[in-house]
């Protein structure tokens, strides 16, 4: 058994604790949240007992939640060009995504476990082959892969759903957990939707599509113009016959998916307050994830996440991958967005990375929170101010268990 006494504990799932006293079982799941005043006399106990009882300047919190990574693009670190916008970024992802197999497999191992020392404990993670599937197998992280599509054109949705059911198959048959998942609007017909919608209606698997990543993606939608609609046509001939819907790309896209299954929103930096709205009234399960640094590194604009504090409930934080990002660390996002947004508090950052991610893909019963019987691991956050609260930029996280 662990005690771990701190200027201050986030249980996340109930207020913060000043200087309390966690106590952590052997295996890792939690015993106690000691608060010095309300849990007074087992608090002086633990004091008084002659327990090793380890004392950290700074906060403890449960560990991290990375809801949205492309384990698989790993070997992409440092070599995509930062700040050229989406289109640009899809042609060197399809053009420098093809590698060695001993290449892939290496940076996958490094991703994972540079994840590890960042105190991630479970990862929603896009595949679109089964590269990263051995090193899930074998890492301490839960990951929770979504099987991404894409057909550009209707002829081919039969296919492609076979295909990537293939690749489901082959994930579950290892026991690893998954959904199918269309990659963005812009890339998937209705036909390959309504494939999906039929398939995770019958499994209730958490769902998720990139939304609104760049400008042009809603005017391609609105009368097929835009620099991505150009970027399409330009690449494939399968987009001659392709119309416009006269709609948003969100709301274009989302009538063509489940409102029973959890649906996560990823990126979201184009959107307003209409789009936001439109998506809340259409599903109660509706979360909205942020990968912050990968939108500086690819289109050089944040979203406007306090519009989303105002108008919907349920964020998370992702990292995306190496090809468009310096780091795997949802500790690195809550930095970005603390500076960027200061306003937003260091408890909200904390729901986002922890008990948010962990209910959206189904783990809150074991992770997000320092609750009795949960294992969510316990990460360490120095060089805070205690005083205000604040993030300071020598802030780092050291994951204790
Ligand atoms: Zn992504």
């Amino acid at each position: 058994m662990r005690f771990l006494k701190a200027d201050f504990i986030y249980p996340i799932s109930s207020v913060p604790v000043k200087n309390g006293i966690l106590i952590v079982n052997e295996n890792g799941s939690i015993s106690d949240v000691l608060d010095p005043v309300i849990n007074r006399e087992d608090y002086q106990q633990v004091l008084n007992s002659g327990n090793d009882v380890e004392t950290f300047r700074g906060i403890l919190c449960p560990g991290f939640i990375n809801a949205h990574c492309h384990l698989e693009l790993s070997h992409l670190k440092g070599k995509l060009r930062e700040k050229q916008k989406l289109p640009a970024f899809l042609r060197q992802v399809s053009t420098m995504r093809q590698a060695g197999e001993d290449e892939i497999i290496e940076a996958l191992y490094e991703a994972d476990a540079e994840m590890v020392a960042n105190g991630i404990v479970a990862v929603g993670d896009i595949s679109n082959t089964d590269h990263s599937f051995s090193v899930k197998g074998n890492s301490k992280i839960h990951y929770h892969t979504f099987i991404e599509l894409f057909d550009f054109h209707p002829n081919r949705a039969d296919d492609v759903f076979d295909k990537g059911k293939q690749l489901y198959n082959s994930l579950t048959s290892m026991g690893l957990a998954g959904s199918i998942v269309p990659h963005a609007p812009y890339t998937v017909s209705p036909k390959l939707l309504k494939l999906l919608n039929n398939f995770s209606y019958d499994d209730g698997a958490p769902l998720c599509i990139h939304n609104q990543e760049t400008e042009s993606e809603n005017a391609m939608f609105l009368n097929k113009s835009g620099d991505l609609f150009t970027f399409l046509q330009n690449a494939t001939s399968l987009y001659t016959d392709w119309k416009a819907t006269g709609f948003s790309s969100l709301s274009s896209t989302l009538v063509h998916l489940p409102n029973c299954n959890k649906i996560q929103l990823v990126h979201n930096t184009y959107s307003t307050a209409e789009d936001i709205n439109w998506a809340q009234l259409y599903s109660m399960l509706i979360w909205w994830c942020f990968c912050p640094n990968a939108n500086l590194f690819i289109e050089n604009r944040l979203p406007d996440i306090p519009l989303f504090i105002d108008h919907a409930s349920k964020i998370t934080l992702g990292t995306d991958s190496y090809a468009s990002n310096w780091s795997l660390s949802i500790f690195d996002e809550i930095k970005r967005v603390n500076q960027s947004y200061p306003e937003i508090s260091l408890e909200i950052l904390l729901t986002w990375a922890t008990l948010n991610g962990a209910q959206y893909l189904g783990l809150q019963n074991k992770l997000g929170s320092f609750e009795k019987g949960k294992i969510p691991g316990v990460n360490w956050i120095t060089n805070i101010d205690v005083e205000t609260l604040h993030l300071s930029g020598m802030s780092e996280v050291v994951p204790l268990c």
